[in-house]
């Protein structure tokens, strides 16, 4: 005879499954940052443990130093522990974990542990370590440490909330994220400061929500007076919260005002030597130039900004005049400075850039 089990106790089992569910904290996750992709690397430390996959497993304990360099389609290693050395010659799609203290490569510092990769021809060093440990050596290479202790915060939420999304956007690869500028700037250990560390402590697992949901954000040096809407510099969806603000806060910049001067041969072969038509979005950058895109122009001169105030062709020289650096989207850096000057709080100046959003505790959204 089948068993049934009485309705009041499915719904204590119920109940007690919905209690066991317990959510991801940001402040629990590990993220994996590339950190080296090359031909040569030395990795040194104390007390290495290197564990080798190459077919089989072979691990080695006590380790100073490993040493790599690719040839001839191998991947040549030195282990060296204290004057024994055991010299490897590994296959491609072999892999390399190494933890122990006071890790670094190629002369930087590192928190966490590491892995290295050898694939095609090539090695990518992949830093493993909890994201708050990341963000220690994310926030300081994105804002200068000295600044005040709101506006540190306030980009360290920014910065949380963006390892965040591109964790969750990068299933099946063997990184999350780079430390360059193609995601966030991350120097390890070697870029960190006691006031920088404080702030992502002060901020331990907060991110920017908006319906529940992680933000978008995007961050830029300066922007000159008015923030950009995405779509006009990447042609990517639009945001509620990412619908452009007026700011007064970013005069303090060295960015707020410059020149720029191009050759005229060089700016008539991108731009043709018409007359000057600008069609301008409602930021007032240039959106096109003589049918041609900002952005496009921007980077073909290596401007610092779209936001163009004035273009005065000379004999031989095209001189540029504009405000503010970077896309201009999200917030403003400069002007998240002087707001914390002025006594605004982290919060209040993650929404006066991004309306509508709150900050508050990741829950693995
Ligand atoms: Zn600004």
């Amino acid at each position: 005879m089948p068993m049934r089990i009485k309705p009041l106790i499915s719904i204590a089992i119920i109940l007690i499954i919905i209690s066991s569910v317990s959510f991801t904290e940001a402040s629990e996750l590990t993220i994996r940052v590339l950190i080296y992709q090359g031909k040569e690397f030395s990795i040194s430390g104390n007390s290495l443990e290197v564990s080798i996959k190459n077919g089989e497993q072979l691990f080695i304990k006590n380790s100073d130093r490993v040493d790599g360099r690719v040839n001839s389609s191998r991947l040549s290693i030195k282990i060296i522990e204290g004057d024994k050395l055991n010299e490897l010659s590994l296959d491609t799609s072999s892999t390399i974990d190494i933890t122990g203290e006071n890790i670094s490569v190629n002369g930087n510092n590192y928190r966490g542990s590491l892995r290295v990769i050898y694939r095609s021809n090539s090695v990518i060093i992949v830093n493993i370590l909890p994201l708050e440990e990341y963000l220690y050596g994310v926030v300081p290479s994105e804002v200068p440490y000295y600044w005040s202790k709101e506006a540190l915060k306030a980009q360290a939420v920014l910065a949380r909330t963006f390892a965040l999304k591109n964790i969750r956007n990068t299933p099946g690869k063997d990184y999350d994220l780079d430390d360059s500028q193609n995601s966030q700037v991350y120097r390890g250990k070697s870029g960190e400061y006691n006031e920088t560390n404080e702030a992502v402590d002060l901020t331990r697992g907060e991110v920017v929500l908006y319906n529940n949901s992680l933000a978008s954000v995007y961050f830029h040096s300066t922007c000159g007076g008015h923030t950009e809407l995405p779509e006009n510099v990447w042609k990517v969806e639009k945001f509620p919260y990412l619908n452009g603000v007026e700011c007064g806060y970013c005069n303090d910049s060295p960015w707020t005002n410059w020149e720029i001067t191009v050759k005229r041969d060089a700016w008539e072969k991108t731009m043709g030597n018409g007359e000057i038509d600008i069609e301008y979005d409602g930021s007032g950058r240039i959106l096109r130039l003589n049918g041609i895109d900002g952005t496009r122009m921007r980077s073909v001169f290596n401007l610092p900004s779209t936001l163009i105030i004035g273009i005065e062709v000379e004999e031989k020289d095209v001189l540029i005049k504009g405000k503010g650096l970077g896309h201009g989207v999200g917030v403003c850096q400069w002007g998240m400075k002087k707001m914390a000057e002025l006594g605004f709080s982290y919060r209040d100046i993650i929404s006066y850039y991004l309306p509508g959003v709150t900050v508050d505790a990741y829950r693995g959204f």
